[in-house]
């Protein structure tokens, strides 16, 4: 049968399905690690919206080391004091000590607007050698082959790779596609995003 859909000739060394903050922070740490990494991400720009908004001094490490440590720190707030959640009359509900800082070297409570930190990390992606992004390209189909992994995506293209990891987020594509198991504890809590 003749292909006639587009397909890059090239083999990166390693795909990533999802351009999120794993994905970000990962193709940042691959990259400076010497490694060839493709970036295919669904959403045609990233998501506006602020999501997650708190990391710890160990994940400010991790940030330092994919080269990001001084930018990070710009677009985000310690816990000078104690951590609260108050009720409308002021009276305190929960009152958690994440003052100082933590043994990784980095405040023990690092707060953050998700948008903003992205934008840090996606900056350094675009100037970092060795990442190719992506973006419009939701993958759909992932195709073993001896030596590589093919990913096809919505727009009809095939790229190649001889590792896929799967950073597309809660409900993965990726992780559909493995012959794993999740063990579900039943675990179940509503939440409310303040
Ligand atoms: C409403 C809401 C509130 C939240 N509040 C908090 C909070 O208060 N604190 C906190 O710590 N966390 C919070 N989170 C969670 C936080 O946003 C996530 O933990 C974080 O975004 C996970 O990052 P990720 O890179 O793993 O996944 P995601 O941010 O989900 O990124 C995955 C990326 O993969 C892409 N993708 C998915 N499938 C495919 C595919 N097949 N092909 C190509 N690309 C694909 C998606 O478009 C997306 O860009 C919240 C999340 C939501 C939805």
């Amino acid at each position: 049968m003749t292909r006639h859909t587009p397909r890059e000739e090239r083999i990166h060394e390693v795909a990533l399905v999802g351009f999120g903050p794993v994905g970000q922070l990962l193709s940042l740490l691959l990259a400076r690690a010497g490694h060839d990494v493709l970036a295919l991400e669904r959403w045609p720009q990233p998501y506006d919206r602020p999501r997650a908004v708190h990391f710890d001094d160990e994940i400010g490490r991790v940030f330092q080391a994919a080269g990001v440590g001084e930018q990070v720190r710009a677009v985000t707030e310690p816990v000078p004091d104690h951590y609260e959640w108050r009720n409308r009359d002021g009276d305190a509900l929960v009152r958690i000590d994440w003052s100082g800082t933590g043994p990784s070297g980095w405040p023990v409570a690092n707060f953050f607007s998700q948008p903003e930190l992205e934008a840090v990390l996606t900056t350094a992606a675009a100037g970092q050698e060795g990442i190719t992004l992506r973006r419009g390209q939701e993958v759909t189909d992932l195709q073993e082959h001896d030596d590589h992994i093919e990913l096809t995506t919505g727009t009809g293209e095939t790229f190649r790779a001889r590792y896929v990891v799967g950073t597309d987020g809660a409900n993965s594509f990726v992780r559909s596609r493995m012959k794993t198991a999740i063990t579900d504890l039943g675990f179940f809590y509503d939440s409310g995003v303040i």
